[in-house]
Parts: structure tokens; sequence; C-alpha cells
């Protein structure tokens, strides 16, 4: 089954509402087997709403649309998109006691304008609203099927679950589209695919996607309208040969986080770990700290942002400032050596780079970092050239220490490749 959204608010076109709504619906349907074709957003007027709900009935047949079904005098979704079906609206008792008791369950009286929200279009489907006043409607007609959800994020999310999708699994071939992915980190793009090869035959029915970003790259696949354990078999079956390819560079699935695994790794070699960050600032400390339990491993760190810290704190010789500069190798290492003195640990981490926009130069340019790993008294160091703006910079930086690690903590794995 095909479907488009329209996501109806012109806080959503002004960009002060990002619609996430449309994410989740997708996500939500592709998991049943449900295609979103097509998204629109358009702003709270009677022609906007007519004229892409009644084109994307005309085109599609079937549409959900988020948002105005509030009793304010800018929520119209209702009264418009039931004039696409030639429905009449009439007040209907019981949503009007759902309304009520809402509202004296939360000790308050409904004002005259919330009536609106008990008018049902002739012929629709209340979605009982349990958690808002603006109740669902499950439209359906000649002109096709429109549902009507809330704008408000919980609200619709709740809806959606408990009332569209098992509708529309009811009403659909048991088919799903299953999406699972394979994260790599430490090799570009580029180099990424070269190693897969010509690899879509292999895992064909499945879709292959790229998807870099400043976490690595990330290689995402997708199976189609299939049965949901056909799909599962095939999906581990190709993330399986996925991972095999890429060798080393991948290091989890899904959302598994490589924060987590470092830790992971050094807590089961039960070695503690520091940081030392000049160009990062306090981000691969904060991404440490994100993840759950990570006091038994990581133990503190210094954000070594100028030079007097790096040699004050972390003991790097003054004269070595001077000839290299604060971005080098010795730095790097003298950093990593410095942190893990300091916290008295097996394994430490350094960052300093140049992370722009200004403080580049010919032979340091913006996006130059340095980073260093010691474990067990034995430093290394690894240069790396990033893309992208101070933000972009400071989180690859973070990512690629952390890879960094990893590397170091997998026998089999190599250096990784400066990006
Ligand atoms: P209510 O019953 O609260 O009046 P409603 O259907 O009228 O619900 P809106 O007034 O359009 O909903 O939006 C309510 C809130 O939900 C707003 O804060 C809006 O920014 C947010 N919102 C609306 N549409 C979306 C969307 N597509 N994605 C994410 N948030 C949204
Ligand atoms: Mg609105």
């Amino acid at each position: 089954m095909d479907l488009e959204l329209v996501a109806i608010g012109t806080e959503l076109l002004l960009g002060f509402t990002i619609d996430t709504n449309g994410a989740e619906i997708g996500r939500a349907l592709g998991e049943i087997g449900v295609r979103v074709v097509r998204r629109t957003a358009v702003a709270d007027g009677e022609a906007d709403i007519r004229d892409a709900v009644g084109a994307a009935l005309a085109r599609t047949g079937a549409v959900i649309t988020t948002g105005g079904l509030g009793p304010t005098r800018d929520d119209i979704s209702k009264r418009v998109i039931a004039g696409l079906f030639d429905a009449p609206l009439a007040f209907d008792p019981s949503v009007w006691d759902d309304v009520l008791a809402r509202y004296a369950r939360f000790g308050r009286t409904p004002v005259e304008s919330n009536r609106i929200q008990a008018e049902v279009p002739r012929g629709a489907v209340v979605l009982r609203n349990r958690w808002g006043t603006a109740p669902g409607l499950w439209l359906e007609g000649a002109a096709g099927l429109v549902v009507l959800l809330p704008g408000v994020p919980g609200e619709m999310r709740n809806l959606l679950r408990q009332e569209v999708v098992p509708r529309l699994v009811e009403r659909g071939s048991g088919r799903v589209v299953r999406s699972r992915v394979v994260r790599t980190s430490g090799i570009p793009e580029s180099t990424l695919a070269e190693r897969l090869g010509e690899i879509e035959d292999d895992i064909a029915p499945l879709t292959l996607a790229y998807l870099p970003g400043v976490a690595g790259v990330d290689l995402r696949l997708s199976a189609w309208n299939l049965s949901p354990a056909e799909a599962e078999d095939r999906l581990t079956a190709s993330a399986e040969l996925l991972r095999a390819r890429a060798g080393e560079h991948a290091y989890g699935q899904d959302d598994e986080d490589l924060a987590a695994l470092v830790l992971e790794l050094l807590r089961r070699r039960g070695a503690h770990l520091a940081v030392a960050e000049s160009c990062t600032g306090g981000l691969l400390g904060g991404r440490l700290t994100d993840v759950p339990g990570s006091s038994a491993t990581f133990v503190g760190g210094i954000i070594a942002y100028d030079n007097a810290v790096k040699r004050e704190i972390l003991g790097v010789p003054g004269a070595m400032l001077a000839a290299h500069g604060a971005v080098s190798e010795p730095v790097a290492r003298a950093m990593a050596e410095g942190a893990a003195r300091v916290f008295g640990v097996e394994a430490a981490l350094s960052v300093t780079g140049v992370a722009g926009p200004g403080g580049g130069s010919e032979a340091k340019p913006v996006g130059t970092v340095w980073l260093g790993v010691t474990l067990d008294g034995e430093t290394r160091a690894l240069a790396s050239m990033f893309g992208g703006d101070r933000r972009e910079i400071r989180l690859r930086a973070t990512q690629a220490a952390l890879d960094l690690l990893r590397r170091r903590l997998t026998p089999t794995a190599g250096p990784g490749t400066a990006l």
C-alpha cells in the first residue's frame, strides 16, 4: 500500500517546528510495509489544505495528515478535509463526553470553542485520543482514505501506534519494509565502496545505501515488501556479508555507539581510561559519560586548551611545544602519556587540532587533528584531516579518537586511514 503525508501548520513552513511527525510516521509505516511516497507541508490555510490533501488523494488515494485539529481558529483541517468528502460535520456527544472527562481530570471546564473538537464528519471513525482533547479521525469514502492526526508529537505517536497501525496492518498484505545498519568508522566512503565491490547482486533483493556522517559511514540495508521472516533472514545474512567485507572498519550495528563499545572492551581487560582534550574541549569526555555505567571504566579528563595547561598539568615540555607547535605528533603523544600519568590509568586518549574557522596555516590547515592513544605504556599517534565546519571537525575528531582506541583494543585491526 502507498500513502502520502500532509503536515499542516504554518510553523512548519517558517522553520520553527521540524516535521518530526513525518519522520516518525515514515518509520512506523515502513515496518508494516506501507510505503510513504510523498511528504508535503502546508500552512494553516483553507486553500492550502484543500489543494494539498485533494492532490494527494487524486495521486495516491490514501493520506495521513497531522496538525490543525485543535480548538483554535487556525485549526481548520477537519472542516476543510470533510469538505473533500462532502461530509457535513455533526456534534458527537460521546466525543464531547471524552473532552469533558479529560478536562474534569485536570480540574478544568472546557470553553465554548472546545465544542468544535466534538464535531465529527459524517461517516468518519473516531480514533479516541486518551492523551489529548482532539481525537484522530479515519475518513474513508469515494475520494479515498484520509487519516487526521493531531500535531502534538506525543498525541500523534500514541494514536499512530494504537489506532492507525493496527488498522493499516489489517488491510495490508502482511509484507514489511525493514532496515539494518552496519556502522563503520575510520574509512572514507569511496574507499569503503571500493572494498565492498559490486555487492548489489550478492545482497539482492535488499538495497544498500551509504550514509556518511560525523560518526563515520553507516551502511543501511533495506528489505522491501518481504514477509517479516524473510526480511529478517536476508537482513541478517547480508549484514554479515557487509561486516565481512568492511572488515576491521565495521564496529557495530544499528544504533550501537562507539564510545559504549570502547568502554566495554576496556572493562573486559580491567583497564581504566582518561582523556586529554584540546580542540574538542570536553566533547570526548561527554561522549564517554553519556554511556550509562561509564564510571566503572572512565576516570576523568583534562581540557588542555591553553598551552600552559598542556605544560603545567599534562607535563608537555615547553621546548616541544615551541619546536613542533601544539598540533603535532610529539604533543599528541605527550598529552596522552600525561593524562595516563596524572590519572594513574592504563589507557588514555588525546586530541589536539585546528577546528577553525581561524588558526589554520599552510602546513596545518583547518581540520588538521593529531590523535594520541596510550595503552599499557605504549603510545601511538595518528594524523587526520577532517572536513566540515568547526562543529563537524570537533565531532569527527571525537569519533576518530574513540576509533583509534577501539583499533588498539582489537588486535586484528590496523590503525585506520587518515581521513
Ligand atoms: P492540539 O490539540 O494541541 O491543538 P493540533 O492538531 O491543533 O493539536 P497543532 O496546533 O497543529 O496541533 O500543533 C501542536 C503542536 O505540535 C505545536 O507545538 C507544533 O509545533 C507541534 N507540531 C505540529 N505539527 C508537527 C509536526 N509535523 N512535527 C512535529 N511537531 C509538530
Ligand atoms: Mg496548528
